[in-house]
């Protein structure tokens, strides 16, 4: 049954000899040359001028007005919450269709999380879906929103950019701003995505990159914090840096703070990384051309841009008729070789997220039983 789509996407990575992998990294000579060259220097560890430098080099690529490197996308979120000052008993929206890692950052502050759909174009949150929820579910006390069964106040949103297509952030950043809840971005999946010209994770005050192993670029891990506030990334910078207090010498801190800052040795990597972005962009496009070549003629769908955005395509995606379908295709995929997996568990059926309040998560339902990611990288 999927004898041509498998030898279809074969051959467009008939360069590769053996198992075709979902996502693979690349590097070249000036990468290597760059991690040479911080290990020369020895400053490999959490001071360093490639930090401060690759920081500034977001600025200029994404339109931030201030980045804050830090070990991995997780910390970025659980930074990024920290900021907007969600703590224990709060809640914090976000979707059901989404790596772990955004629930869990959201947990690490002692709030829950609140599980709503997403849109079936996008894949990321629904803002019809949340205003739903919220004319339903809260009310404004104070000036801000509370949730009426729990009274708990609902402080941040976070909508994910799934796959690296840009989810509908202006109609939720109108709606949020109505009810007093700030919205933080999770780009990790989004680096080099944008719509109207403007760059995923730098429409709301906060917004998250990661640069692990299998993103769109990476520097082994790490991750950044982009902020609209200069002051707001200060105090960002701060936390990440376990709230010392800079002084040439005494060793005095203001707050408990965490140790996530990216070491100058990830960062050499980040920035050599980071100036091969358009290269993969490129590359990424054009294989999403011959995806979608190949699945035209076929009972199946290749999910494609949201209109008015334009997506980096770090990960391509098939949508089958049923779960049996996407069965079948995972099976004979992996079968031959060819790397393919589902869409993450939805996170209402995993154990420690059983409990969270939901919201009717058809649209994330279907998507799960039906999606399958196929080999993505940018290059051989
Ligand atoms: C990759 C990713 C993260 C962060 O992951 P790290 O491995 O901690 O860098 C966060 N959210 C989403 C949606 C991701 O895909």
């Amino acid at each position: 049954m999927f004898e041509t789509l498998l030898a279809g996407i074969r051959s467009i990575h008939d360069h590769v000899d053996g198992q075709i992998p979902l996502h693979a990294p690349w590097f070249d000579a000036d990468d290597e040359a760059a991690v040479v060259e911080c290990v020369r220097s020895s400053f490999v560890s959490s001071v360093g001028p490639e930090i401060v430098a690759f920081e500034r080099d977001l600025c200029e690529r994404t339109g931030c007005s201030a980045a804050v490197a830090v070990v991995n996308g997780t910390a970025a979120l659980h930074t990024a919450l920290l900021m907007a000052d969600v703590g224990t008993n709060d809640l914090v929206i976000t979707q059901a269709l989404t790596f772990i890692a955004t629930c869990n950052a959201i947990r690490y502050t002692g709030a829950q999380p609140v599980f709503i759909d997403v849109d079936a174009d996008t894949l990321g949150l629904s803002p019809e879906a949340v205003k739903r929820w919220l004319e339903e579910q809260c009310e404004m006390h104070d000036g801000k929103c509370r949730h009426r069964d729990t009274g708990r106040w609902v402080k941040a949103c976070i909508p994910m950019h799934t796959f690296g297509m840009v989810m509908r952030i202006t109609e939720l950043l109108n709606l949020c701003e109505e009810w007093r809840i700030t919205v933080i971005e999770d780009a990790a999946e989004a680096l080099g995505s944008s719509r109207n010209g403007r760059h995923a994770g730098t429409f709301a005050p906060i917004g998250t990159l990661s640069f692990n192993g299998n993103k769109v670029i990476t520097c082994g891990g790490g991750g950044a914090v982009l902020f609209k506030s200069i002051e707001l990334a200060a105090q960002a910078k701060h936390l990440t840096t376990q709230a010392k207090v800079p002084h040439p010498w005494s060793f005095a801190h203001d707050r408990t703070g965490y140790n996530y800052r990216m070491p100058n040795l990830n960062a050499a990597l980040a920035r050599s990384q980071l100036r091969k972005l358009d290269h993969n962009l490129a590359a990424k496009r054009e294989l999403h051309h011959r995806y979608s070549h190949l699945l035209a003629s076929t009972p199946w769908t290749l999910v494609g841009d949201p209109s008015g955005t334009i997506s980096n395509h770090w990960l391509n995606a098939i949508l089958f008729r049923d779960r049996e379908e996407r069965d079948a295709f995972l099976e004979a995929a992996n079968n031959v070789g060819i790397q393919c997996r589902p869409a993450w568990e939805l996170a209402t059926d995993l154990p420690m997220y059983q409990q969270a309040l939901q919201a009717p998560l058809p649209t994330s339902r279907s998507i799960q039983d039906r999606l399958v990611n196929i080999p993505s990288s940018a290059h051989p």
